[in-house]
């Protein structure tokens, strides 16, 4: 039998071909020029600090050449005094970024649970309040009076003593952060061991990123406190906030505090979250890309 005469399939072939030429066509039209990048590298780290009562305002600078999800960072401080809460944090399966207090009794053994199960540490360093000394930051605490050779050798302590760490963020500090002479001091030896600082802003009149910026130290600002007030519908609107914030500027960074009820709150604000198709980040993924001198994760 004679083969089938190869003309006769062609007309379909042909139709065939125009029909996937033509989806091709219009495919490569709709992602076809690709985004021009906008303000790469430029004024990085000259984003200024978020600061309470203003509208959406950068908290660090960001290589916009695409839009990712909305980010959302959530730190919890003060851990170490116990193991139940990082457990019960690290049982959410959520990408919480765990703060802990050095020389606390258990400040070693959390770090260490919390870097085996793949979350970041930082450290969680206590800094003078306002109040003190009738508030007074704890052991590891760095004081406005010590001269810079004290401060310096805390410091190296203090660092020492929480393994495991990417970043610092202040205990406190009210008064501490204020001054430009300790700041600086800390944020030389944050440089020295590529580390990054997370002002928790605990008063407006902070100097930590400029002190930062000058070091080249990579700096994030704490945008809100989950639980200044511990009422349960307080620390739920402070979750609603940070939806908005994180829906509107594209990330955000809050702080919260190992109480029951911050917890609770957690707990169901994460399945609220999800469904506003935020994603919870290690606080490093927020750091800025490109001005930082180094990547977080290099050793
Ligand atoms: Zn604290």
């Amino acid at each position: 039998m004679a083969s089938r005469p190869p003309n006769r399939l062609s007309p379909r072939l042909a139709l065939f071909l125009l029909a996937a030429v033509a989806v091709l066509a219009v495919v490569v039209a709709l992602v076809w020029p690709p985004v021009a990048p906008v303000g790469m590298g430029a004024g990085g780290g000259e984003a200024p600090p978020a600061v309470a009562g203003g509208g959406p305002v950068p908290s660090a600078s960001f290589d916009a050449t695409e839009e990712p999800p909305p980010r959302v960072a959530i730190v919890f401080d003060d851990l170490g005094r116990d193991l139940a809460a990082a457990d019960r944090l690290l049982a959410t399966g959520e990408a919480i970024t765990f703060s802990v207090l050095p020389f606390l009794p258990h400040s070693q053994e959390t770090a260490e649970r919390v870097h085996a199960a793949g979350e970041g540490v930082l450290l969680h360093l206590p800094m003078e309040p306002q109040a003190y000394p009738r508030l007074r930051p704890g052991r590891g605490g760095l004081l406005v009076a010590m001269d810079e050779a004290t401060l310096r050798g805390q410091l190296d302590e203090d660092l020492a003593a929480v393994p495991f760490i990417d970043g610092v963020n202040n205990h406190m500090g009210s008064r501490l952060t204020e001054e430009a002479t300790p700041m600086a001091v800390v944020m030389e030896a944050l440089a020295a061991r590529h580390l990054f600082f997370l002002d928790s802003r605990t008063t407006p009149h902070s100097v930590a990123v400029e002190a930062a910026e000058r070091a080249g130290v990579p700096w994030l600002v704490r945008d809100l406190f989950l639980d200044n007030d511990q009422h349960p519908e307080a620390i739920a609107a402070q979750f609603d906030k940070l939806i908005d914030l994180a829906l509107t500027r594209g990330h955000a960074i809050a702080i919260g505090h190992p109480h029951p009820a911050t917890l609770d709150a957690l707990e169901a604000a994460l399945p609220r979250l999800h469904e506003a198709g935020i994603a919870v980040v290690p606080l490093a993924d927020l750091l800025p890309r490109g001005e930082a001198m180094w990547s977080p994760s290099s050793p």
